[in-house]
């Protein structure tokens, strides 16, 4: 993706579309360059290697409009423009630093989500990490952990498993590694489906 000023356009954004759950981060936008009161470009997610959506914006002083298609499930295309208003708070150490406010509960937020129609805050998306998703994830981490231990391995859930334990049946070995390896992906997975950390701005 290109910037504000590297080669978008100064006209308006195409519409852009949206179907899944997708993330804004104002650290990231501020980090490139997109608060720049004038930006125009589009925002776009993927997702080993495949886009998963795009949307257009315009950045103003103190607001920011987004312009995308959105549909529902398959359901027909609909064009959505939404104003998200910025705000800006004075850090400690100097500096500003700046803030979506949640364009439904106006709270401020550094993450606005697309997992509806409309970019709005974790909290009003109700997508915290339920206790529930969690549960599931920390079973799978300790599963992991315990085969692991059996297979002597590091703790660290990421050091390759390279040696048969003495006196461990090859199959059990081969079953045991199986089992880590798919543990581990699984984890991942929901950690990643959890926090939308797949989906990043690029
Ligand atoms: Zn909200």
């Amino acid at each position: 993706m290109g910037g504000w000023g590297s080669g978008k356009g100064s006209s308006y954004p195409k519409k852009k579309t949206t179907e899944s759950q997708h993330r804004i981060d104002i650290r990231w936008l501020k980090k490139h360059g997109y608060l720049q009161p004038g930006s125009v470009g589009s925002l776009s997610w993927s997702f080993r290697g495949e886009q998963t959506g795009s949307i257009g914006y315009r950045m103003e002083a103190d607001h920011m409009i987004l312009s995308y298609q959105h549909r529902f499930r398959g359901g027909d295309w609909e064009s959505v423009e939404q104003k998200i208003i910025l705000d800006w708070t004075v850090c400690n150490y100097g500096g500003t630093r700046p803030w979506f406010l949640c364009p439904n509960c106006g709270k401020r937020v550094a993450v606005l989500y697309g997992a509806g129609k409309l970019f709005l805050c974790r909290h009003c998306y109700g997508l915290t990490y339920s206790s529930q998703q969690e549960g599931v994830v920390d079973r799978i981490l300790r599963r992991q952990r315990k085969i692991r231990t059996r297979l002597g391995a590091a703790d660290d859930l990421v050091s390759p498993i390279l040696f048969k334990p003495k006196g461990m049946h090859q199959k059990t070995f081969d079953r045991l590694l199986t089992e880590e390896k798919f543990a581990g992906y699984l984890s991942a997975e929901l950690i990643v489906k959890m926090l939308g950390i797949n989906v990043r701005c690029h």
